[in-house]
C-alpha cells in the first residue's frame, strides 16, 4: 500500500484559495484556474486567475518599483545578499516547494526535490554576479574623452515559463535579478505563487516580483504586447514562442526564446555500452519525456543495433509508473493532462500506421490518472511524423545507421537546435562530430547535465538567446556607452 508524506504547509496551501501577487500584495478574483491532479485527475487546487487587467496591474507595480530608482541605488553588495537569501528561502522551504511541483506536474517526488534543490543552487550561483558585473573603460580616439560603458538591467521582464519544471524554470529567469512579472504555465503555477512569500521575507522589495498566474491567451498575450514590458524571457513551444514574438513588435522589446526539442542521440559502434545503455533511455525517459532536451530520437550504429535495442527495451519494461507522491517512489510520473495523453497516445498510433512497430509500451496504464508505459518504437524511417515532431512524452524512436556523415546528416535534419547526444571512445571522431553538429548543447558520453555556471539555449528553432552562466546577466542587460567630455 502506498504512503503518502505530505507536509502540512503543502496540504493547506492546495486547501485555500491561492491569490495572485502583486506589489507584494494577494489579490483574489472572481475568475479562478481549476487545476487537476494528473496522477488521479481530480481536483487539486484552485488559483485567482490573471485576466488582462490584473496583468496590466502587475506591469504598473513592475514599472514603479523599476522607475522608483530604489534598484540602482542599491548597492551591487546588497543585491547579491538578496538573491544569496533567495536561495535559503528555498532551502527553508525545500519540502513544501518539492511536494507542490510534484502534485502539480506529477513528477516523482524524488526528481521534484532534486529540481527545487538545483534551483536554489541556482539563486546561490547568481548572488555572486552583482558586484563582478563590470563595464569598460575604452581608449577612444578622441584622447580628452573619457569612454567607460555601464551594465543597467534592461527594465520591467515579462516572464512566462512552461509546465514541465515549474519552479526550475522559474529560477533560471528569476535569479539573474531583475524587476520581473512572472506568468508560471496555468498547469503548474503552485510553486512559484508559495515562493512569492518566503521570496518578500527574503528581503525582496515588494513589487520586484509579481507572480500572475493565468492562461497564455490573455495574461500572456498581454505581457508579450506591453508597451511597459521591455523584455520577455520565454520557455515554452514554438507555437507559442511565435506569437510571442509577434506580439512584441509593438515596442520593439527584447524577446529571448527556450523552445522545444528533437534531439538526436547518436550510440556509435564503438561506445561504453554499459553507460550508454542507461544514458541514452534516461536522456529520453527523464521527466517522463516532458523535457525541451529529450533524445527523443536515438540512433544505433548497425553493429550494436540488437544489443543497445534490447537493452533500452529492458530498462523500459522495468521501469515503474506511478504517483508522484507514493513512497516508495516510482520511476515515472503521468502525463500533465488527458489532452496530452491523448495527444502522445495518437503519435504512437500515427507511427505505427507509418509502418514502424512498438517493442514495449503504447498504451495507458490504469484509468485513473494520466500514466502512459514507457514506449519504444522500432523501425522508425526519419520521415515519419513522429520522428520529426516533438512528441513530449515518454516515447523513444529507434533508428539505424552506418556512416558517421550519414547520422550527422540526418540528427541535424530537424529544424531544431537545442540538444545532441554522442556516445563513443574516438575523441578524434567525437570533436569531429561536436564540430558538425548544431545544437546549442552537445553532451559527449553523458546526458541532460546542466549547471548555472553554464550557458543553455537553442540554435535553429529552438530558440535564441541562452540562460544561465554570464550569458544570462548579458540577456537581462543593457550596455549604456558613456562619453564623457
Ligand atoms: P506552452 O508553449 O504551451 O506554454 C508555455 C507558456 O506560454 C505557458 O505559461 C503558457 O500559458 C504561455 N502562453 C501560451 N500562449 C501564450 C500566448 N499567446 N502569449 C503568451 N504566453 C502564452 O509550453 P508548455 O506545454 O508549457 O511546455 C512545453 C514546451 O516547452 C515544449 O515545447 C518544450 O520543449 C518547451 N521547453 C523548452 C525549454 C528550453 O529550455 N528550451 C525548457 C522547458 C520546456
Amino acid at each position: 500500500m502506498a504512503k503518502h508524506t505530505f507536509l502540512p504547509e503543502g496540504a493547506n496551501f492546495v486547501q485555500t484559495v491561492q491569490p495572485l501577487r502583486i506589489g507584494g500584495k494577494s489579490f483574489d478574483r472572481a475568475d479562478r484556474l481549476e487545476v487537476l491532479n494528473p496522477s488521479d485527475g481530480k481536483p487539486l487546487a484552485t488559483i485567482a486567475r490573471a485576466g488582462r487587467d490584473e496583468t496590466g496591474a502587475a506591469i504598473a507595480a513592475a514599472k514603479a518599483a523599476f522607475d522608483d530608482g530604489s534598484r540602482t541605488t542599491m548597492s551591487a553588495h546588497d543585491r547579491g545578499r538578496i538573491v544569496w537569501n533567495l536561495a535559503d528561502a528555498i532551502e527553508d522551504n525545500v519540502e513544501a516547494l518539492a511536494q507542490l511541483d510534484t502534485l502539480d506536474n506529477g513528477k516523482p517526488h524524488e526528481k521534484a526535490r532534486g529540481d527545487v534543490e538545483w534551483s536554489a543552487r541556482h539563486f546561490r550561483y547568481f548572488a555572486g554576479w552583482p558586484d563582478q558585473i563590470e563595464g569598460a573603460t575604452i581608449p577612444v580616439s578622441t584622447p580628452d574623452r573619457l569612454k567607460y560603458t555601464r551594465i543597467s538591467p534592461v527594465g520591467v521582464c515579462g516572464l512566462i515559463t512552461p509546465l514541465n519544471y515549474p519552479l526550475s524554470m522559474a529560477s533560471w529567469k528569476l535569479a539573474p535579478g531583475n524587476t520581473v512579472v512572472l506568468k508560471p504555465s496555468e498547469e503548474t503555477s503552485l510553486s512559484a505563487l508559495y515562493f512569492a512569500d518566503p521570496a518578500l521575507e527574503a528581503g525582496l522589495p515588494p513589487s520586484v516580483l509579481n507572480v500572475i498566474p493565468g492562461y497564455g491567451r490573455d495574461a500572456g498575450a498581454v505581457l508579450a504586447a506591453h508597451d511597459h514590458v521591455a523584455k520577455i524571457g520565454f520557455t515554452g513551444s514554438n507555437n507559442v514562442g511565435r506569437h510571442i514574438v509577434a506580439a512584441s513588435t509593438g515596442n520593439l522589446k527584447k524577446v529571448s526564446l527556450e523552445l522545444g526539442g528533437k534531439a538526436g542521440n547518436v550510440i556509435f559502434e564503438d561506445a561504453d555500452l554499459d553507460r550508454a545503455i542507461p544514458g541514452a533511455f534516461w536522456a529520453n525517459f527523464g521527466n517522463n519525456g516532458q523535457s525541451c532536451m529529450a533524445g527523443a530520437r536515438l540512433y544505433i550504429h548497425e553493429n550494436v543495433y540488437d544489443q543497445v535495442r534490447d537493452g533500452i527495451v529492458a530498462l523500459a519494461k522495468g521501469i515503474s509508473v506511478g504517483p508522484g507522491l507514493d513512497q516508495p517512489g516510482h520511476d515515472l510520473g503521468p502525463v500533465i493532462n488527458e489532452r496530452q495523453m491523448t495527444k502522445i497516445l495518437g503519435y504512437v498510433e500515427g507511427a505505427v500506421a507509418e509502418g514502424a512497430s512498438i517493442l514495449t509500451g503504447g498504451t495507458r496504464q490504469g484509468r485513473e490518472g494520466w500514466f502512459i508505459l514507457p514506449t519504444v518504437i522500432d523501425a522508425v524511417e526519419d520521415r515519419m511524423t513522429i520522428a520529426c515532431e516533438e512528441v513530449f512524452g515518454p516515447v523513444l524512436t529507434l533508428h539505424r545507421f552506418n556512416d558517421d556523415a550519414d547520422v550527422v546528416a540526418r540528427v541535424n535534419a530537424t529544424p531544431y537546435g537545442l540538444a545532441v547526444g554522442l556516445w563513443s571512445r574516438d575523441i578524434t571522431r567525437l570533436r569531429r562530430m561536436a564540430d558538425a553538429l548544431l545544437a546549442g548543447t552537445i553532451w559527449v558520453n553523458c546526458w541532460g547535465e546542466t549547471d548555472a555556471a553554464s550557458p543553455f539555449g537553442g540554435m535553429k528553432q529552438s530558440g535564441y538567446g541562452r540562460e544561465m552562466g554570464k550569458d544570462a546577466i548579458e540577456l537581462y542587460s543593457e550596455t549604456k556607452s558613456i562619453w564623457l567630455a
